[in-house]
């Protein structure tokens, strides 16, 4: 289990709060994760495609002994799960996962690009990340998650939830 990685986790359709909680208590199932860290529960304002609910963001750290393939696919299965269809990029979904950073490793494969490509211009994947691990430094960037976070607009907005 000496791997660490970070997930990005956000639903905006059914129960996302609930739908978040689950995704986490899935991961936490296998035996293969360890969850460390969990962030706050934050809601964004739809980023693309304006006219959908707002969705429910949080992310985690875990460590783990798979490997980034073999995590990327426990990822996809949990999205079988829940009944995720894939249709529209910008769309609604019931559970999004995805693999932020795994190790600090830069790999640009077919069906795995890391760190993830989007996360520079998330503030909903920042602004969680900052909460669990602002000190991370980006493998490309070489700055950290925190000063990446000071260079992002405010807007869309992001708030953090206060139940827990
Ligand atoms: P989406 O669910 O729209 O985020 O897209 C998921 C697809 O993106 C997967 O089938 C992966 O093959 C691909 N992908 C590439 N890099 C990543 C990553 N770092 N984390 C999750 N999915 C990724």
């Amino acid at each position: 289990m000496d791997q660490k990685a970070l997930i990005g986790i956000g639903s905006n359709l059914g129960s996302p709060v609930e739908n978040c909680r689950k995704a986490v208590a899935s991961l936490c199932e296998s035996e293969e994760i360890n969850v460390i860290k969990q962030s706050s529960l934050y809601e964004s304002e739809p980023i693309g495609k304006k006219n959908q609910p707002w969705f429910v963001n949080a992310v985690i750290e875990i460590q783990t002994s798979l490997s980034p393939e073999r995590l990327l696919k426990k990822l996809l299965n949990i999205e079988q799960q829940f009944g995720r269809t894939r249709n529209e990029k910008w769309g609604p979904r019931i559970i999004d996962l995805d693999i932020l950073d795994y190790d600090g490793r830069i790999i640009n494969s077919e069906s795995l690009t890391l760190p993830h490509p989007e996360m520079l211009n998330r503030r909903f994947v920042l602004e969680p990340l900052s909460e669990i691990s602002g000190s991370t430094i980006h493998p490309v960037q070489n700055k950290s998650i925190q000063s990446l976070l000071n260079e992002l607009p405010k807007n869309p907005v992001v708030k953090k939830i206060s139940i827990s």
